[in-house]
């Protein structure tokens, strides 16, 4: 039989998704679909995971560790990795300014530690996408790795600061020469 190796990892979103990037406002039948997963789709996702002994990263919003914070903490008391989604579900390019992005993921991290004990290291957008900011924040904020970028698949890879992307000219993504293995060396 093949070895297989399968990463899981879940989006928490809960609430937060529906009112902070489908714009839900109060509408309650959207609003309740968000519940559901509280209440119904994660515990659920839990049980399997248990019955299996199926290790998992769980990304989660600090609006769903606020909204639920029971649900989350038992993520983590069931042995479950927890990590940071950002506050709420927006792009983080909607942010006006830098300070505000980084105030949102402050509190974020709070909520986690508040639920787990302790600070997350990992980060994934909750719009697979980052501001002009969002690198050099996670950067002073301690994180050790993101999961938004989709520049390979099984290798980690590092983030690049320095890259341009003119519409007229070819894609500039750093000075630096590929390694042997195709993995550019840092
Ligand atoms: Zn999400």
């Amino acid at each position: 039989m093949a070895l297989t190796t399968v990463c899981l990892t879940y989006d928490f979103d809960a609430v937060s998704v529906w009112i902070h990037t489908f714009g839900a406002g109060n509408a309650p039948t959207q609003l309740s679909r968000g519940v559901y997963g509280a209440w119904v789709g994660a515990p659920r996702i839990l049980d399997l995971h248990d019955e299996h002994d199926i290790p998992a990263t769980w990304f989660v919003p600090g609006h769903t560790i606020e909204s639920f914070p029971d649900r989350v903490g038992s993520v983590h008391d069931r042995g479950y990795e927890v990590q940071c989604h950002g506050w709420s579900h927006v792009n983080p390019s909607t942010f006006d300014t830098k300070e505000a992005e980084k105030s949102e993921y402050e509190r974020a991290i709070t909520n986690i530690e508040d639920v787990t004990g302790r600070t997350p290291v990992g980060f994934r957008s909750p719009a697979w996408e980052f501001s002009t900011h969002t690198l050099e924040i996670l950067e002073e904020l301690g994180f050790e790795w993101d999961s938004s970028q989709m520049g390979n698949d099984f290798r980690p890879y590092y983030l690049r600061k320095n890259w341009s992307a003119p519409a007229d000219g070819p894609y500039e993504m750093c000075d630096r020469k590929p390694s042997k293995s195709g993995q550019r060396s840092s």
